[in-house]
């Protein structure tokens, strides 16, 4: 069986949001970022960007501009959001990944 991930290139992310929108339409049919697997996290510094992802086998992976790794406890949606350790972690909907469609400037691809 082939097994997928999710790669990134961070230096392509222009912080949008789509990604983490349309993340929950995969197990809620609802817009909202704050369930999502992955977590859009911007800083305060101006152009600092990068994505957070829930996985299932290797734990939070953390894509920022400097490069991608593993991480505990980072990445946030706002007030309200559920702490990323709570949520679902990303199924790959179901070998379908939604959120690699919708992201406009090729930031997250799926690798085989
Ligand atoms: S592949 Fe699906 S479940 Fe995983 S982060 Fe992207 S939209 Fe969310
Ligand atoms: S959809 Fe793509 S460009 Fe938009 S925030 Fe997500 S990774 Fe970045």
């Amino acid at each position: 069986m082939t097994v997928l991930r999710l790669g990134f290139e961070p230096l392509k992310c222009v912080a949008c949001g789509l990604c983490e929108t349309v993340c929950s339409l995969n197990r809620d049919s609802t817009l909202t970022p704050m369930s999502s697997s992955i977590i859009l996290h911007v800083e305060d510094k101006a152009d600092y960007f990068g994505l957070v992802l829930k996985t299932q086998d290797e734990g939070l992976v953390v894509a920022r501009p400097e490069g991608q790794g593993g991480e505990q406890g980072a990445g946030s949606s706002g007030p309200g959001a559920k702490p990323i350790l709570l949520r679902e972690p990303c199924d790959l909907c179901g070998g379908d990944p939604r959120c690699v469609k919708v992201c406009p400037t090729g930031c997250i691809t799926v690798v085989v």
